[in-house]
């Protein structure tokens, strides 16, 4: 499956330590990621992420592309809900898209968890 990982600044600690906790399902799937997110995510586990552009660079939107055209099985988006985004415009604009196209979607930590436990159980969604 092709899963992308998003973090809003003030939740990577929480993506890092999900990503070093569920490292060994993460590294059976083909992973992509906005670029600050993925250089750390990386950094601390090894694991192979393609990265796209920061999010506020554009990054939110490359995904989004992903998902319009069907690229992408689940996203976890560790969202920031207590921060004001200077790119609040695209953050919506792939949630959407995942409501367009069904695309399973986790934006806190736990939701992310149960995402990942059944795909370390089931291999799928
Ligand atoms: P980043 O982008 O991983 O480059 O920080 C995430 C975001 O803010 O959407």
């Amino acid at each position: 499956m092709k899963i992308a990982l998003i973090a809003h600044d003030k939740k990577k600690d929480d993506m890092i330590a999900l990503a070093i906790k569920y490292k060994d399902v993460l590294a059976e799937h083909e992973l992509y990621a906005t670029g600050t997110t993925g250089t750390l995510v990386m950094g601390e586990t090894a694991l192979k992420i393609t990265r796209m552009k920061s999010g506020p660079l554009g990054g939110d939107q490359q995904i989004g592309s992903m998902v319009a055209e069907g690229k992408l099985d689940l996203i976890i988006f560790l969202r920031d809900p207590l921060t004001s985004q200077p790119h609040e415009p695209d953050v919506s604009a792939l949630l959407r898209l995942c409501d367009v196209q069904s695309i399973p979607l986790a934006t806190n930590v736990k939701s992310a968890e149960v995402m990942l436990k059944h795909l370390a159980t089931t291999g799928a969604l």
